[in-house]
């Protein structure tokens, strides 16, 4: 007897050969192909007059045939077939190919609904072998699947229909039925059936429901068992610390939200089990001073920390900041990054091996082999996104289980943090440091840039600095689409009115020390205007600059957007980001108006992600998330945040998921989660 979990060439149709194009597709049992969803769904219901349809446009119209014209050989293996059918409005010649079992299933006087692409002309209108339903006996919602060679829709579909015909008695609920009527959902055979085969519009609405919330709900349970299994216990434990001592020597008072994470952070270090925690904040907010205490609080209790930036740049800042800062505590800071001379190298590493070091700032440098610490009891990576899952455990693999923190700019919402992140706790940081004005935001077309560069002239006579961003580095094929680089960008300006001004030229191509060089010179004032690449987006801080332009700025999401102009307004001074754009498109407009209008990380990262999609952040997979079958983070978040609710509730019960009831979502929890890697 065949199982619903064995493999799907024992269904009718499918065979060895087939069977390889389905495992393309990640199907490969009979149960995989019932869980294969439909990509999207053609509506027959949706129609319109024939006379309203354009040609070349796809559409769906309802028509009786009224005239057939059988079978013409147009040459060896090329017949068509014609059926002319009317709505009244208009008369449509409907095309089949080859096909004697089509034309013949469509009947004269018969209603159907037609769903294609228009052809022909405008007074003769056709379309050619047209998805079509009978009015009178079929549901007018169609599904659509994912296909690969070798596979029709139709030929998915017949295989769907056996499976549930012979298996879908076999479909077991693994939802409890407490959670099926709190939340109204429908059996699983009813919302396997109607997702593959809708009865109506209204069906189909229903089975989603049930689907999203069970894969959200498997999801959260899932991501909730990986926080606990992640959590052994550590023997690096401190007592607590004195944090008065770091405050009081700050040159400022920390904000409440920078208080709260470091508090948070120093909670975790007490309770015996690592942390695992992010530290979120907009651009500005602060996260480096958190960075700096929770440091100072391990050195305090014996312990070394290790800090990890994505670019040297970003390191030397860092590690100027934390010098600043503790030397005076009397705590040794020391940077390792790829330009220290092997000498240097050589040395730093073995100041971390004696533990003459208290902290080691620097790069990927940092994760090399021959690094190794005496007693490494923190692990902190900046802008973590920039990092590999792999290079963040390779960096805490230095410990034996030290504590981890990792900071990010990147303003997620917290759900969507929380999932991707998995396993983290998240500190969010949201109060900006006192003194700071909003910075005002404009958008320009080229024909203002003059009047912009009169306005960024009269910042630098008052001893201020800007930053000018382009996409490119240097002219390029490009070119040719009116996107600037920075070179050509910075030739410009020496035949502007900013010609008597210094100008510094930084992008991603130039070696590292020159870019220091570059940054240490924008810092101490030496260079009015630095032209850039978005290389500037990371963490560079300098207060001293006021205005921030950015050319092109329709080529940037709107979170980049937002982190570039997070590199002014860092000071009590009034900052100014200048959006240039030529492109009048009225997606881009409403995309720069958002920048204009709001100043909130996380609301300009939701929008970006309404508009261009997770696809950002779940794009490489890098996450290491498992991929969803029919749930959308995005568009399915209040399921999300309901499920999350009732996932820890169902944990709290049974921390195992091992009680009766639970075994099923167990099965599908790991299943799901095998599906990690795919
Ligand atoms: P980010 O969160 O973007 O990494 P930083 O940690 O670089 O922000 O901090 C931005 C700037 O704000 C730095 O110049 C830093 O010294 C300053 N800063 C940090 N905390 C405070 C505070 N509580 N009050 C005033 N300035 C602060
Ligand atoms: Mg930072």
């Amino acid at each position: 007897m065949t199982k619903i979990t064995d493999s799907i060439k024992y269904l009718k149709g499918v065979g060895e050969k087939r069977a390889l194009c389905y495992n393309k597709l990640g199907v490969d049992s009979i149960y995989s192909l019932l869980q294969f969803f439909p990509r999207a769904y053609m509506d027959f219901s949706e129609t319109k007059d024939i006379c309203e349809c354009d040609v070349g446009e796809i559409c769906c119209f309802k028509a009786k045939v009224f005239r057939k014209q059988g079978e013409q050989r147009i040459r060896k293996g090329l017949s068509i077939f014609k059926v002319f059918v009317t709505d009244g409005t208009q008369d449509v010649i409907i095309t089949i190919f080859n096909s004697k079992y089509i034309f013949d299933s469509l009947e004269i006087g018969q209603e159907y609904s037609f769903y294609g692409k228009m052809q022909g002309s405008p007074l003769r209108k056709e379309m050619h072998t047209p998805s079509f339903i009978n009015i009178d006996k079929e549901c007018p919602v169609k599904a659509i699947y994912r296909l690969t060679e070798g596979l029709s829709n139709k030929v998915v579909s017949n295989a769907v229909k056996q499976a549930l015909d012979l298996w879908g008695d076999n479909l077991e609920d693994v939802l409890p039925d407490y959670i099926k009527q709190q939340e109204k959902l429908c059996h699983i055979r009813y919302a396997i059936e109607n997702i593959h085969f809708p009865e109506s519009t209204n069906a189909l609405e229903i089975s989603r429901k049930r689907l999203i919330f069970q894969e959200l709900l498997v999801l959260q349970l899932g991501l909730l068992l990986l926080k606990k299994t992640s959590r052994e216990g550590t023997t690096i434990k401190i007592n607590g610390c004195n944090m008065k001592e770091f405050t009081s020597k700050l040159p400022f008072e920390l904000t409440r939200d920078q208080k709260i994470a470091i508090n948070d952070g120093l909670k975790d270090f007490i309770s015996g089990v690592p942390m695992n925690r992010l530290v979120q904040g907009d651009v500005g907010s602060g996260k480096t001073m958190v960075a700096c205490a929770l440091s100072f609080a391990m050195q305090r209790n014996g312990y070394q920390s290790a800090v990890m930036a994505p670019t040297e740049i970003l390191a030397i800042q860092h590690y100027n900041t934390f010098k600043s800062i503790l030397e005076n505590m009397d705590i040794k800071c020391e940077l390792l990054v790829g330009s220290l001379t092997a000498k240097q190298k050589r040395e730093v590493k073995e100041k971390i091996a004696s533990r003459e070091v208290d902290i080691v700032i620097g790069t990927h440098a940092l994760i090399q082999d021959s690094v190794e610490f005496n007693n490494l009891g923190l692990v902190i990576t900046d802008e973590q996104h920039r990092f590999g899952v792999n290079q963040r455990a390779k960096l805490a693999q230095k410990g034996k289980n030290p504590h981890k923190l990792v900071m990010s700019a990147t303003p997620i919402p917290r759900t969507l943090a929380l999932i991707i992140y998995g396993d983290l706790d998240v500190s969010v940081i949201k109060t900006v440091p006192k003194g700071r004005l909003p910075i005002e935001t404009y958008m320009i077309d080229s024909k203002k840039r003059d009047r912009a560069f009169n306005f960024i002239k009269k910042h630098i006579d008052n001893g201020n600095q800007a930053y000018i961003v382009c996409p490119l580095i240097e002219e390029n094929e490009e070119i040719d689409q009116g996107l600037f680089s920075v070179e050509d960008y910075a030739k410009k300006l020496k035949g502007s009115i900013l010609s008597e001004y210094r100008i510094g030229v930084l992008h991603g191509k130039m070696k590292p020390n020159e870019k220091e060089k570059i940054m240490v010179a924008f810092k101490n004032r030496e260079i009015d205007i630095l032209v850039a690449t978005t290389v500037v987006e990371v963490g560079v801080d300098v207060p001293n600059a006021v205005i921030m332009m950015i050319e092109n700025a329709e080529r940037f999401g709107l979170s980049q957007l937002h982190q570039l102009r997070g590199r002014v307004g860092r000071g009590d001074l009034q900052s100014y980001c200048i959006l240039v754009s030529d492109n009048k498109s009225e997606v881009t407009v409403q995309r720069l108006k958002i920048m204009t209008k709001s100043s909130d990380g996380f609301y300009i990262s939701e929008q970006d992600l309404k508009q261009r999609g997770p696809g950002d952040f779940f794009g490489e997979r890098q996450h290491g998330l498992p991929v969803l079958k029919i749930a959308n983070m995005v568009d399915d978040m209040n399921v999300l945040l309901k499920t999350q609710k009732l996932a820890s509730e169902i944990i709290k019960d049974d921390p195992y998921l091992q009680n009766d009831e639970n075994k099923g979502l167990k099965l599908l929890v790991d299943e799901l989660f095998a599906n990690k890697a795919e």
